[in-house]
């Protein structure tokens, strides 16, 4: 599933596009299944910017209104000379001599086409982005002490408070900052907040200059590349720990999601 790193570096990419006029759209038969505000009146419109808040894109628009695409599982953004000939891309932005083509064969993401009222909204129901200036050590200390009784790695997870993580970047902000990842949060020690803080910037900003990071058949950036992240990985879908390199990585499930830790590193 993209995950911060994975939707910042298909932003990044995108925007070297911009601006980009829409000159026809066209959709696939299931596209209502994804874009939830009825069919995308884009034609001749321009899109100026992307901008990103946790895993959400936001498209500025010439004419004031914002589409707010969120990848789900397996989207991704591809830019091609012409439009991509594939049964999951569901929605295709023609523009001159280049098209953005949204592709998602399982089909579990979001598109809003909002006014900024409506944008604003919907930006709101998340969190603070863990990749921004307002993710500050006292706002991490405040967010995990939000529900005392819930294990750490529920509370990683949660966009309402740390907009942009997914499971990889939850198991390995815990690996990193050496705590178990069903530690309570009421249990988390004064001491142990900064170590979070600090796992969280080092795996964002180490899955970001490489341009995200792949698992099977997962996430692709716009020209189909997979990232070499999963090189940086130090317990998530790893055998033998990372940091400590002797010990087997367990793997339990937390809410149905694969949980990965180093029994010896993480207490
Ligand atoms: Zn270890």
């Amino acid at each position: 599933m993209p995950e911060l790193p994975e939707v910042e570096t298909i932003r990044k990419q995108l925007r070297t596009h911009l601006p980009f006029k829409v000159r026809k759209v066209r959709t696939s038969k299931v596209y209502e299944s994804i874009v939830h505000t009825g069919r995308p009146q884009l034609k001749d419109v321009s899109i100026e910017e992307i901008t990103r808040k946790g895993k959400m894109l936001i498209f500025h628009l010439d004419d004031k209104r914002y589409l707010l695409s969120h990848l789900g599982m397996t989207g991704t953004w591809r830019v091609t000379d012409s439009p991509l000939k594939d049964k999951h891309n569901h929605l295709i932005l023609e523009g001159e001599g280049k098209t953005l083509n949204y592709v998602d064969y399982r089909r579990f993401g979001h598109m809003y086409l909002f006014n900024k009222e409506q944008a604003q909204k919907k930006l709101n129901e998340l969190g603070v982005d863990i990749a921004s200036k307002e993710f500050t050590l006292s706002y991490l200390k405040e967010a995990i002490k939000r529900f005392p009784n819930r294990v750490l790695k529920v509370t990683l997870l949660d966009q309402k408070l740390f907009a942009g993580t997914g499971n990889y970047i939850a198991n390995e902000i815990c690996a990193l900052s050496k705590i178990h990842p069903l530690r309570k949060c009421s249990d988390i020690k004064a001491s142990e907040f900064k170590k979070i803080f600090e796992a969280t910037h080092k795996v964002i900003t180490g899955a970001i200059k490489s341009n995200g990071v792949t698992f099977q058949g997962g996430y692709q950036d716009t020209t189909g590349d997979k990232g070499q992240g999963v090189m940086n990985l130090v317990v998530f879908y790893q055998k033998t720990c990372q940091m400590c390199k002797k010990t087997n990585v367990e793997k339990i499930f937390v809410g149905q999601r694969g949980t990965y830790f180093c029994p010896r590193c993480q207490k």
